[in-house]
């Protein structure tokens, strides 16, 4: 299928959509279209890979390494997001969600896709919705956070970023099927802040909290006896 045409020298992208695309995913596009826009294609020549990152543009572990240090390259590898927990969709949710690429209402609104008047948080209507707001300090998702420090009897205050939060609950030691549990906790209980507040968004369904808090411990519970069958009868 053709992506484009060249417009004299210039290659114009087109893209045809096989549906009409939702609201959060033209703020994807948009996203594209400008990285996009920072290549420049050339009418002639083979394509090959190129590594940004090494003069000579090829690509080696040492090259990768002095990025990452020299912060060049915002990378989540070290966060250790893929942890075989969970679903890959949902831990591709908690990477793009520490990423800051998850389209919450605030980022809509930058991306000028929507009007300030409808970036406010659909649980509470009360803040924009942004990363932080939505996924930590909305009454909804600190009391379900707070729902499940308390069966591990942890208190603790809310960090004001989630990456902050992230590492809190990663670095918090503990080992074998109880360390996988407590990992399994955060991912539940970002998927399902996430889940219900694109039901609210695009089905205008309200859910209680009480509700979701134990659906997210019978997730859990129910990873977790499939981890103890696992540990019992390797
Ligand atoms: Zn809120």
């Amino acid at each position: 299928m053709d992506m484009g045409l060249w417009n004299g020298l210039q290659w114009c992208w087109i893209f045809n959509w096989r549906r009409p695309l939702f609201q959060w995913e033209k703020g994807q596009v948009e996203e594209l279209k400008m990285k996009l826009e920072e290549a420049s294609l050339a009418i002639e020549g083979n394509d090959v890979p190129h590594w940004r990152f090494e003069e000579r543009g090829n690509y080696s572990t040492k090259s990768f390494t002095t990025a990452v240090l020299a912060r060049e390259i915002e990378t989540l590898t070290s966060k250790n997001v893929w942890r075989g927990v969970a679903p890959p969709r949902v831990e591709l949710l908690i990477w793009l969600v520490l990423a800051g690429k998850i389209n919450t209402r605030s980022r809509l609104k930058k991306m000028k896709l929507i009007h300030q008047d409808n970036a406010n948080c659909p649980f509470c209507n009360r803040v924009e919705e942004s990363i932080e707001h939505l996924f930590l300090h909305c009454d909804f998702s600190w009391k379900l956070w707070c729902h499940s420090l308390l069966d591990w009897k942890i208190e603790t205050v809310m960090p004001g970023s989630v990456e902050t939060w992230f590492d809190m609950w990663m670095n918090n030691i503990k080992t074998g099927v109880e360390a996988k549990l407590w990992w399994s906790v955060f991912y539940a209980n970002v998927w399902a802040i996430w889940f219900h507040r694109n039901k609210k968004v695009f089905e205008n369904k309200e859910v209680d909290w009480t509700d979701v808090a134990y659906l997210i411990k019978s997730r859990v519970c129910v990873r977790g006896l499939y981890w103890c069958v696992l540990f019992v009868f390797p």
